[in-house]
């Protein structure tokens, strides 16, 4: 929420009048300035007389015609310090002022200025006055253009909730890793800076160019930077701020949104989760939405609206081009799609350069150690991780940012925060046993990726973790490969068993049992990786209200569903044996590793490499993804 002297003024208001009630009260029971004149205490009269004749009153200040007295005393029975005294005078009592004279005594008599009627005027002018400019500005106010809460009153108007900067401040080279897509935008940046040199061959710039990525691979800092390279304006919206309460807000601020960017061509129109608005019309699921198809016919009605070259350039981002309505893919509105991934090893390395230049990073550390172990990892994780290893790295006080706190950082990203270890008991004990077994295997199988460390230490929701370095290349992925992380994934339930018995295994496995049938299922029914043949019997759909992989075609029939569900139960099941084999052959290493990893919380992978290599001959390899 932004403050505005608006919004204060319009929080204050309540609190203004209710004060000019008090405040007005206060003056209509005070019958003049006698009650400025503080006396707590009161006397008679007679005891006044004999104040006076002990000589104790210093001062007598007459209010209200003659009526009051406010008397100043001092005395021993006074505790000798002046005190107000208030005293009800008598109608007539001429020898009063003699007396005061004669004792030469201050006298003042206050006349009655009844003030009241004054103020009780200019109180209930004031108040209807006060309510009136009140309520003017409230209605102006939400006939402005100004954002913020309560906007309940605004539906008449809209008020525009986008975003323009004037000046972005970024430029193309604050975008790493993602450099097909800067290429694509090169073209666009050239337009709005000489458009002459388009319009003078009869070429036409598309509106609308659609960017497609997941969160955080810098779809927003691409159009940011699009918009800081051509030197023009960068107006935002987010497509979950048109869907309002009110039916025809959505549409009104689309308006309003183009006519401001026409009113500041060439610029940028940036529409960031246009799946909000831009679903498909129409799917009867989940009941029809008139609010966003009026801002979807609108959004479109103003794209057709603006010529080719008048140099707006529309740019959308989603996560879920699937679901976008076909009307907005239409040649002429967003007929460019650009598609921006998770960057790959190269790209994170370019990204992480970028976000390392503002930060002291230790000599020692490369970065391409970092980008090796981040796979997966979007441009937004990266520089969040670089971010919180400068702070972790601040909090220890250190000088520069080191491996350690980077290391740290990225085991926190990947697996959540770090929970304190358990103390030595039998679960423990279980605990490492389950990790020691998938480390074994893992290091032990020559088609899995190596260990990278084996911990005890709690993260997130798991009570240990055995990391693995991944492998450069995760596009291609052989046969060996998924059996050996089935194997892998199966070893820490099969040392479970092994170590402890059928009857003790715990529910530590069920997120390794959910990942090992995934991977099972998928030989099967995708990658044509079993007995079936090479079939591919599974089908994503798009289903635009249930998301990408919610649901499943099936196009075979209940025999093949059969076989499916057997060739799943017996790769598991030979996989399963092979773990329970290798953990039963190793038993004495995993032992002597489990009394290791209980003492010391963590080992490494070179040291539990090292172990290994001095027990078997099986040859060992060097040694992301955590399996808990
Ligand atoms: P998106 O809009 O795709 O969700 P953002 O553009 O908002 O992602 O990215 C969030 C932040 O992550 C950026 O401000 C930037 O610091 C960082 N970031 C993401 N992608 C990149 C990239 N390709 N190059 C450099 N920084 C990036
Ligand atoms: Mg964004
Ligand atoms: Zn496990």
């Amino acid at each position: 929420m932004k403050i505005s002297w608006k919004n204060i003024l319009l929080w204050s208001l309540p609190i203004i009048v209710i004060t000019v009630f008090i405040w007005q009260g206060f003056l209509t029971s005070t019958n003049n300035d006698i009650n400025n004149n503080i006396a707590n205490s009161r006397m008679t009269y007679g005891r006044f007389l004999e104040y006076l004749d002990m000589g104790w009153v210093k001062r007598v200040d007459i209010y209200d015609n003659g009526h009051t007295a406010i008397v100043e005393a001092i005395g021993p029975e006074l505790g000798n310090r002046i005190q107000k005294i208030r005293v009800e005078l008598p109608a007539n009592a001429p020898e009063l002022i003699t007396k005061l004279r004669n004792q030469n005594i201050d006298l003042d008599a206050h006349p009655n200025k009844n003030t009241s009627a004054v103020w009780s005027l200019i109180g209930n002018l004031f108040f209807p006055l006060l309510l009136v400019s009140g309520l003017a500005l409230l209605f102006r106010r939400s006939g402005s253009s100004n954002g913020g809460p309560g906007q309940a009153m605004a539906f008449g108007k809209s008020k525009a909730l986008f975003q323009m900067e004037v000046k972005t401040g970024i430029v193309f080279e604050d975008v790493a890793g993602i450099d097909e897509a800067k290429e694509e935008f090169q073209e666009v940046v050239t337009f709005l800076k000489q458009p002459e040199s388009f319009t003078a061959v009869g070429a036409k710039i598309p509106k609308g160019v659609l960017l497609i990525g997941p969160p955080g691979t810098g779809k927003t800092l691409l159009a940011k930077a699009i918009a800081g390279e051509a030197n023009v304006p960068f107006f935002s919206i987010s497509g979950s701020e048109f869907v309002e309460m009110f039916v025809g807000v959505g549409a009104s601020r689309v308006r309003d949104l183009f006519k401001k960017a026409k009113e500041n061509a060439p610029c940028i129109v940036f529409i960031d989760e246009i799946d909000a608005v831009g679903r498909q019309r129409g799917t009867g699921i989940g009941g029809g939405n008139d609010e966003r198809e009026q801002t979807l016919n609108q959004l479109l009605t103003e794209m057709d609206g603006f010529e080719g070259n008048t140099g707006i350039i529309v740019i959308a981002a989603t996560n879920r081009a699937d679901i976008l309505d076909s009307a907005l893919l239409r040649p002429g509105r967003f007929d460019r799609q650009v598609s921006v991934n998770v960057p790959d090893f190269k790209g994170r390395l370019a990204i992480l350069q970028v976000h390392a230049k503002n930060k002291k990073i230790d000599k020692n550390i490369s970065l391409s150690i970092i980008a090796r172990r981040t796979p997966g990892f979007s441009g937004a994780d990266l520089a969040n991780l670089l971010n919180e290893s400068a702070i972790l790295a601040a909090r220890k006080r250190k000088e520069t940012i080191t491996l350690q706190e980077i290391d740290a950082s990225i085991d926190r990203v990947v697996a959540g925060m770090e929970g304190t270890p358990l103390v030595d008991s039998k679960s423990k004990r279980l605990i490492a046993y389950h990790e020691i077994g998938h480390a074994i295997i893992g290091t032990l199988l020559k088609e899995h990726e190596p260990v990278q460390k084996v911990t005890l230490i709690p993260r997130g929701q798991a009570r240990g973790l055995t990391w693995f370095t991944p492998s450069d290349d995760q596009t291609l992925i052989s046969r060996a490969q998924i059996l050996s992380r089935i194997i892998g994934a199966l070893g820490g339930r099969a040392a479970e068993e092994v170590v402890f018995g059928d009857a003790e295994v715990t529910t530590g496995a069920s997120n390794d049992l959910q990942q090992v049938t995934s991977m099972a299922r998928q030989m099967v029914t995708k990658f044509g990786m079993s007995d079936i043949g090479p079939l591919c019997l599974e089908n994503e759909t798009a289903n635009p209200f249930l998301g990408r992989n919610m649901s499943t075609n099936m196009e075979y029939s209940d025999e093949i569903a059969t076989k499916i569900d057997n060739q799943v139960k017996q790769i598991i099941e030979k996989c399963h044996l092979e773990a329970v084999k290798i953990i039963k052959e190793n038993r004495v290493i995993i032992d002597y590793l489990v009394d290791l990893l209980i003492e010391k919380e963590t080992i490494d992978g070179k040291e539990f490499k090292d172990i290994i290599k001095g027990y078997t001959n099986i040859p060992v390899k060097n040694g992301f993804s955590p399996t808990s």
